[in-house]
């Protein structure tokens, strides 16, 4: 039997040995994060969801690893994806509040997050990088990432996909408000699917054209 006792065990989070502090999230029914920190231009922040992976520092920074060499496509361009992952991918894209909004999407090809396939309480599993030599405790997990444009800026979920079931790991929020008269090609940054003009407001209406300054006329080399 893989399970191991962990009561006893420091919370890896607060560091309590039984229970956990007033402050720990994982007494926290309404706690989405486990924390936020700084990244390029905004902010990431590590869900509660996804904790098993991401309780201590050493384990966010393999999930960062693993995010490393992400492939991107764009749905604009109907990529031809092998079933795993098209199938998963292609229904995260015709979730309203996904699909609507994203810009581009990320699988990591090569790179897999190891984890603990073990049966330990998420917030005091002591299975260290240093146990996962074990095939028997080890899981290969991959990531996906979606990137969603809104009109204030950029939102990355990163996903963690253990085969049987799905999780965010993390969100980005980025601060990049759409400039005014953007397309929303342009504003994805599809700048090569842009007509160039604005879509009218009415059907009278004239098209403005899109202030992407990827229209500026190219100086002759
Ligand atoms: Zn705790
Ligand atoms: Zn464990
Ligand atoms: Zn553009
Ligand atoms: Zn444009």
């Amino acid at each position: 039997m893989r399970h191991s006792p962990s009561s006893g065990t420091p919370c890896l989070v607060c560091a309590t040995p039984i229970g956990h502090a007033p402050t720990c999230p994982a007494d926290n029914p309404e706690a989405l994060y486990l924390l936020t920190e700084p990244i390029d231009g905004g902010t990431r922040s590590w869900t509660i969801a996804g904790a098993r992976y991401t309780t201590t520092e050493q384990r966010r920074s393999d999930v960062r690893a693993a995010t490393g060499d992400m492939r991107w496509f764009r749905p604009i361009d109907e990529p031809q994806l092998p079933m795993s992952p098209g199938l998963f991918i292609q229904a995260v894209l015709e979730e309203p509040s996904f699909g609507r909004h994203t810009a581009r999407f990320g699988i990591s090809p090569t790179r897999w997050l190891r984890v603990p396939d073990c049966q330990c309480d998420r917030w005091r599993c002591h299975h260290m990088p240093a146990d996962m030599t074990d095939p028997d405790l080890v899981m290969q997990v991959s990531i996906y990432a979606f990137v969603l444009r809104f009109s204030k800026g950029w939102d990355t979920y990163w996903i963690a996909d253990t085969g049987v079931s799905r999780v965010a790991l993390a969100i980005d929020s980025v601060d990049d408000p759409i400039p005014v008269a953007h397309t929303k090609a342009c504003a994805r940054r599809w700048c090569d699917k842009c007509p160039g003009t604005m879509k009218p407001r009415s059907d009278a209406g004239v098209r403005e054209p899109c202030a992407c300054t990827c229209h500026l006329p190219t100086s002759p080399a």
